[in-house]
């Protein structure tokens, strides 16, 4: 499932081409992928609206439109939003919706699996995502994150997991940040050390940003906007490397279930 740094750097990439087109055409043959409040056609609702913004909330693509309503775009497990410029020949596979432009360019968000969401929000309409805070943004100070931990019994990598607590670290990024913290995923998070939890929330932010650099991790289906895979998989320290040695310790990589996730760790260095 894309988490942060792929939804940041398609949000990125569609800001860079979508910004300031109207849509012209709207072609649904999923009906269920398209979510429009009670009462309101979907299509017919978005011909003719310009989209103002692409930017990111959560695991979100947000589309912010001229007249105020908003798509919002969840990608979930498959889901993949691929910029077409005008003269493409056909939709991208799996496409079952194409937002059509007045100058013949389109939007496909495709998913083989079907459980990717674009919703279509009414101009003031409230939303607010998961409700976690942004790890990227100012709010999420050291102090702010160390103060979270207090009187929390769950492990620490899935505390880092719950969106209600940090908006888009998913499964790759806990278990990298906690790697790069040298914390034991299982560890109660209250009982992680003020030290240990001022290492972490560095971690978490640096690996974030390091894989927004990389323009994401490409190890299931995650494409950029354009279609291209990123480049973080070849940074990875512990995700998904079972029994290859630690690039801290030389100890070979564990993997465990934990919330019924798996997991990837160091016994030898992360405490
Ligand atoms: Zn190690």
């Amino acid at each position: 499932m894309p988490e942060l740094p792929e939804v940041e750097t398609i949000a990125r990439g569609l800001a860079n081409v979508v910004t300031g087109k109207t849509i012209a055409d709207v072609r649904v043959t999923m009906a269920k992928i398209a979510v429009a409040p009670p009462g309101v056609n979907f299509a017919r609702a978005l011909r003719g609206e310009r989209i103002a913004a692409a930017g990111r909330r959560a695991k979100f693509i947000v589309l912010e439109l001229a007249s105020g309503r908003r798509l919002t775009v969840h990608l979930r497990m498959t889901g993949r939003l691929i910029f077409q410029a005008a003269g493409a020949a056909a939709p991208y596979p799996y496409t079952h919706i194409r937002l059509g432009f007045s100058d013949g360019s389109g939007l496909c968000f495709a998913d083989v699996r079907q459980f990717g969401r674009m919703r279509l929000l009414e101009a003031g309409d409230p939303w607010d995502a998961d409700g976690g805070v942004e790890p990227l943004s100012e709010a999420f100070t050291s102090e702010a994150f160390v103060s979270m931990l207090d009187g929390r019994r769950t492990p620490i990598k899935t505390f880092l997991l719950d969106q209600k607590h940090i908006s888009g670290v998913g499964n790759i990024y806990a278990c990298e940040a906690l790697w790069e913290a040298g914390i034991r995923p299982n560890r109660r998070s209250q009982k992680v050390s003020k030290p240990a939890r001022r290492r972490l929330h560095g971690a978490i932010r640096d690996v974030l940003l390091r894989s927004i650099e990389a323009r994401g991790t490409s190890v299931d289906d995650y494409v950029d906007a354009e279609g291209l895979k990123g480049g973080f998989q070849n940074q990875l320290s512990v995700y998904g490397r079972l029994g290859q040695p630690c690039n801290r310790c030389g100890t070979p990589i564990v993997r465990t279930v934990l919330g019924q996730r798996g997991t990837w760790w160091c016994r030898g260095c992360q405490k």
